[in-house]
């Protein structure tokens, strides 16, 4: 590709809405604009990049038996309304009508669809595994776009979903899917991490997250420093310490205390002169349109994800005002379990079994109550591990040391069992002739996102750094030549010799000043940069620098073509990748 043709619209400045890394310079480098929030077109060397990865997955997905298919991004309310999720997608769920007024949604992902089509076609358990995958465009009416690619509301993605026959067939699609994502994700050349995720009512080990660590993630990883251990934090289990149960052992009366103006848990804790680990914090929730209270210490915080599983729902949100009004028959701010509605349930976190003599809200407007026993003065419906993890906790696999990291989240396996199955009945006749759903998987990848992780993990000030297997070209053959036509043809003679190699190469051919082709290559983040000149040809060599490391080398022109194949061999090693 020559430059001189080709359109690379670089900008000088930062986008004024870029907060990210990879943001500003996807814009600045020419590789995407914005049309409106959250929507980017792609520009020749933004879409090279996508295409460079899209490749990569769609190859490790072919290699694993998954067979692609397309399918339409325009789907009718009716699958959805059949799983229910028509009803509380919420709003990430883009609907409109037809002309007919019908219902339909932009899909944001496709359980629905590719259901609707394996079970009008599949009906033995002779047709059975099948894993089907698509590279397509998602919307999602995201609730805070931002990031650029990152998190926009229309974005690509690959999505696989596999049917099996039986658990065993669902297990090893599973982990073929996490082989190939581990084998996807390394070609790419990212520093990621498979971490356990949160399966919902699955439960099990059957979610993985696979995130890139930086530190513009917007995911919080707990992993251990002895062990394999690593969590999403809403996933992470938290062990508690072994100790006597405590509550049914003495404690003072419970009395009201008037607490005027303390709100927070450290306004209480002022008031009354405690600690924050003795006061109860009460957070009232809806799962599915049920109220439900969770209890943690003052100083902890409450794992939504696990009440919710606890209880076993899809939805959790925050109970609004007017609920906690009734619940309570007090305003918002001092709930408590003693004495609240009855038709609350209340689970408590593991840890509060360990103490008594609590102080915690009255269900009354500037009050708290103090001496509370959790076995004497309120119901407590179930003690679960509810918190969230903490740097402090210990191990839950193995009690050594645990660290947060910051992740972005490129990937996800997900075994979902009969969810969509049973309900939109697709199912098989078995061996013996009995109707069975079919065991389902779904699998996704961030097409675009992974673009834009490449690039958070690795730039410095003066551009992207792309790792070869992803850049938009690999090579950048910087040609001085001016005035001097001797170099401009000995440039052109090379760039056909690499394009001979069958070596993407971006061929600098344009009448600009160096200082603008060099700053240029820097800022688009081609891994290798050559760069001929009138004293070059002279002494017979070209320059060959690594954008990764800055290192410059001379290559000799007589033995060129096997001298660049040596040092690109070099330079993908480096970045622990094969040439192809
Ligand atoms: P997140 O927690 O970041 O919202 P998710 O759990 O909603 O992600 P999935 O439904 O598992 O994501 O989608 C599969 C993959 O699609 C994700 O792993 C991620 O890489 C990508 N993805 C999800 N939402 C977006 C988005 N708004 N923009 C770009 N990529 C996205
Ligand atoms: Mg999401």
């Amino acid at each position: 590709m020559r430059l001189s043709k080709y359109y690379v619209p670089t900008l000088k400045e930062d986008p004024a809405d870029a907060e990210v890394v990879s943001h500003k310079l996807l814009m600045r480098a020419g590789m995407i604009r914005k049309l409106t929030s959250g929507i980017y077109n792609y520009l020749p060397l933004g879409l090279r990049s996508v295409n460079k990865v899209a490749q990569i997955v769609r190859e490790e997905m072919d290699r694993a038996g998954a067979l692609e298919v397309l399918l339409p991004t325009v789907q009718p309310a009716d699958l959805w309304q059949e799983t229910g999720r028509w009803d509380y997608y919420g709003r990430e769920l883009l609907r409109f009508k037809d002309r007919h007024d019908r219902d339909y949604c932009l899909g944001p992902t496709h359980e629905e669809v590719i259901t609707d089509l394996v079970r009008g076609e599949i009906k033995s358990y002779k047709q059975l595994p099948v894993n089907l995958y698509q590279i397509q465009t998602k919307f999602r009416d995201e609730i805070r776009p931002r990031f650029g690619l990152m998190r926009g509301r229309e974005f690509i993605m690959k999505d696989a979903y596999s049917f099996d026959k039986d658990e065993e067939g669902a297990e090893k699609s599973y982990f073929d899917m996490f082989g190939a994502y581990k084998k996807a994700f390394s070609r790419i050349g990212l520093r990621f991490k498979p971490v356990q995720a949160d399966s919902g009512a699955i439960g099990g080990d059957f979610s993985h997250e696979f995130m890139v660590l930086a530190e513009t993630g917007e995911d919080t990883i707990a992993s251990c420093k002895s062990c394999e251990f690593a969590a999403n934090l809403e996933k992470a289990k938290v062990v508690v310490p072994d100790g006597p149960d405590m509550t049914a052992a003495d404690c003072p009366a419970m009395e009201e205390v008037a607490t005027p103006g303390a709100h927070t848990v450290d306004e209480v804790c002022a008031f009354l002169s405690v600690t924050p680990d003795k006061l109860i914090k009460t957070l009232l929730f809806v799962v599915d349109g049920r109220p439900v209270a969770g209890l943690v210490r003052g100083d902890r915080e409450l794992n939504d994800v696990k009440l919710r599983n606890l209880v076993g729902g899809n939805e959790i949100e925050f109970a609004d005002e007017a609920l906690v009004r009734k619940l309570t028959n007090a305003p918002v701010g001092f709930a408590g379990p003693a004495g609240l509605s009855k038709d609350v349930p209340v689970y408590a976190d593991s840890e509060l079994k360990l103490a008594t003599d609590w102080v915690a809200g009255a269900n009354k407007g500037d009050t708290h109550v103090r001496h509370l026993s959790l076995g004497r003065d309120c119901e407590v419906a179930g003690y679960a591990d509810l918190r969230v993890i903490e740097p402090t906790d210990a191990c839950p696999e193995c009690g050594g040391e645990i660290e947060f990291t910051k992740g972005i989240e490129v990937g996800h396996v997900f075994k979902l069992g009969l969810k969509y199955s049973e309900k939109m009945e697709a199912t098989f006749l078995d061996e013996n002739g009995k109707t069975k759903p079919m065991i389902m998987g779904c699998y996704g990848i961030g097409v675009s996102r992974i673009v834009a992780s490449a690039i958070e993990q690795n730039y410095d000030e003066n551009g992207c750094i792309f790792p070869p297997s992803i850049a938009p070209f690999e090579v950048c053959l910087i040609s001085l030549g001016g005035k001097d036509q001797d170099v401009a043809d000995k440039a052109e003679e090379l760039y056909a010799e690499i394009m001979q190699m069958g070596v993407d190469a971006a061929f600098d051919d344009r009448k600009e000043r160096p200082g603008v082709k060099f700053a240029e290559a820097d800022l688009i983040g081609y891994p290798m940069q050559l760069v001929l000149g009138g004293k070059g040809l002279k002494n017979g060599i070209i320059e060959a620098k690594d954008r990764k490391t800055g290192e410059k080398i001379e290559l000799p022109l007589d033995n060129f073509a096997e001298a660049f194949a040596a040092w690109r061999k070099r330079i993908w090693n480096n970045w622990g990748l094969e040439t192809n």
